[in-house]
């Protein structure tokens, strides 16, 4: 019996800092799409794992994080002022709102402000985890899970060293994921079910983590090519879902479905994700498939493949 896994890279503002503008509208959005993601999951009582910023962790902060090793103007942005001044980039209430729900949620670690691990020293990674996990644990939380900043993978010995169990790997590529004539085999395949969702298993590397790696973004199916192909067939993005959780239920291994809060600004945003969570739902209590946290299949994995390791680096 297979499992689905949802989880959701929690950063408000943080996931844009470095950009050239801010899309003001995804970051005006993203607490109340946050609270409303916790009512629709603590109606369907589906637990999700909830990869949050850890400077959102802070109350209040100085804005300038001297002794931080990322490059000169990382934090030029942040407002250094508190939770109740400017909302966008500190939310320990939203955070609070996670632990509240009555969904048995996962909080995990989106990294302390957003630093893509696949592109910076082993330094910054290092100092990353250190702000993450202290101010985590000053909240009396671990940090099991890591969803890596825009998907790019790096550092896993950091992780490690800081006594992380999993991460959210990279989707496995697939023919169509290239190309204009992927683009195009695309929009057909999704909206056909010609294409089928990728079934993930996850494993245990080599440095003790659980790689558990993506199956399907809820939202990279966007603008243009999402409004033509809702034109001809409903939402092609609820029917791939589908086809994942029923794979999931039928033939095993992992449907892991991702998406940030502040994807969802628009009313049909809010029908994808209740159909797909519904349907879920009704998988899990007709079939007896499993919806799991990260930290829950991560488990799973190392008590069925035990190891011993010895944690490397700084602590
Ligand atoms: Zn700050």
């Amino acid at each position: 019996m297979g499992s689905v896994v949802l989880s959701l890279d929690a950063e408000l503002a943080w996931g844009f800092h470095d950009a050239d503008s801010l899309p003001e509208d995804r970051i005006a959005a993203a607490r109340e799409s946050w609270l409303d993601l916790l009512d629709l999951f603590d109606e369907f009582g589906v637990p999700a794992t909830w990869a949050v910023v850890g400077h959102l962790l802070l109350d209040s902060c100085d804005g300038e994080h001297a002794d931080h090793p990322t490059p000169d103007g990382w934090f030029d942005r942040d407002p250094g002022t508190s939770a109740s001044r400017d909302e966008a980039w500190y939310a320990p209430d939203l955070v609070e709102a996670i632990e509240d729900a009555s969904a048995d949620h996962e909080i995990g670690s989106h990294t302390f402000s957003h630093v893509e691990f696949g592109h910076t020293t082993r330094e910054v990674a290092s100092a990353e985890m250190r702000e993450a996990v202290e101010v985590a644990e000053r909240g009396g939380r671990s940090v099991d899970s890591v969803v890596f900043p825009r998907n790019y993978v790096g550092h896993r010995d950091v992780l490690a060293a800081y006594g992380v169990k999993c991460y959210r790997g990279v989707k496995p590529r697939r023919w169509y994921d290239r190309g204009p004539l992927g683009s195009v085999a695309k929009l057909v395949g999704w909206s056909t079910g010609a294409i089928s969702p990728t079934l993930v298993h996850p494993e245990e590397d080599e440095y003790g983590l659980v790689n558990i790696p993506a199956s399907l973004y809820l939202f990279g199916f966007e603008g243009r090519a999402r409004t033509a192909a809702e034109r001809v067939t409903d939402d092609p993005v609820v029917r791939m879902a589908k086809r994942g959780i029923d794979r999931a239920a039928t033939e095993g291994g992992v449907f892991h479905a991702w998406l940030h809060p502040n994807n969802l600004t628009e009313e049909r945003d809010f029908d994808r994700m209740r159909a797909v969570v519904e349907y879920a739902a009704r998988a899990r209590d007709e079939s007896g498939l499993d919806i799991e946290t990260m930290g829950s299949i991560a488990s799973a994995v190392k008590d069925h493949e035990p190891r011993p390791r010895e944690p490397i680096g700084p602590r």
